[in-house]
């Protein structure tokens, strides 16, 4: 059913509805999301390059996350935010000279609409001119519930599971792109989207030669 309430019936969906970015809860992060509050190192990291840029940790990847964007800048600082990082992943950021500010993280400082600093919990200012969030992504299936597709739950988020081909656990539903697998950049998802396109094609062909058969037999009464 769509929005204005008209029903479109269809025998194959797919299912290319992407993700939803779950922020931590710091106010004002979704408000810079993009701009200088960012998820990526490789989508974003030629804009923030050699800018001092903060990691907020969200869950036991966003150690590896801050070496990734540490490649772009001298001047990295890493807060685990709560997060227990084991020892040896903290000395690692060290060694290779990573800041580590320990302590909740409270808010941000924006001035003319750019991000120039984090707030910690105990009134410390830290500057920073980017914010690296390595956000949470949920599947978007609002509305796609009854559908009963598998999901899977990392600690990255919830994504639908689906063959390289796009089949899910249910026959005649189909997904491709974020939904699938949050990590896919632009060029990934839409050649995803290509593949599956092609393969529900196929099927579709297939299936209509079949029933093609199948009439044909029981019109001439073979079996
Ligand atoms: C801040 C940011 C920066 C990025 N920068 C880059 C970059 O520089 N380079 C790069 O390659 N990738 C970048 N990415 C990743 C890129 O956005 C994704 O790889 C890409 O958008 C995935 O495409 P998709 O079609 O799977 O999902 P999406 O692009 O998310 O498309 C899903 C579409 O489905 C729609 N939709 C959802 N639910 C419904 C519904 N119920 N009914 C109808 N429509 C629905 C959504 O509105 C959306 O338009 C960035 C991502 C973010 C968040």
């Amino acid at each position: 059913m769509l929005g204005d309430g008209s029903v479109v019936r269809a025998g194959q969906v797919v299912i290319a509805t992407g993700v939803r970015d779950e922020l931590p809860a710091v106010p004002g992060l979704a408000q810079r999301w993009g701009h200088d509050v960012v998820h990526c190192p490789y989508c974003h990291g030629w804009e923030i390059r050699d800018q001092r840029i903060g990691l907020l940790a969200t869950g036991p990847m966003s150690a590896m996350q801050a070496l990734l964007f540490h490649q772009w800048s001298g001047q990295m600082r890493f807060f685990p935010n709560g997060t227990e990082f084991p020892t040896a992943e903290l000395d690692k950021l060290a060694a290779v000279g990573i800041t580590v500010t320990p302590g909740p993280v409270t808010g941000l400082e924006v001035t003319d609409d750019q991000l120039t600093g984090v707030r910690m919990q105990d009134g410390t200012r830290i500057e920073v001119d980017a914010l690296a969030v390595p956000a949470l992504t949920r599947a978007r299936l609002n509305g796609l519930e009854g559908l009963g597709v598998e999901v899977t739950t990392s600690a990255a988020g919830v994504a639908v599971v689906a063959d390289p081909a796009g089949h899910t656990s249910v026959p005649g539903v189909w997904a491709a792109g974020n939904v699938v697998n949050p990590s896919m950049q632009v060029s990934e998802a839409a050649a995803n989207g290509a593949r599956v396109a092609m393969t529900v094609n196929t099927e579709l062909v297939l299936q209509h030669a079949d029933h093609a058969l199948q009439r044909r037999q029981s019109d001439t009464g073979r079996v």
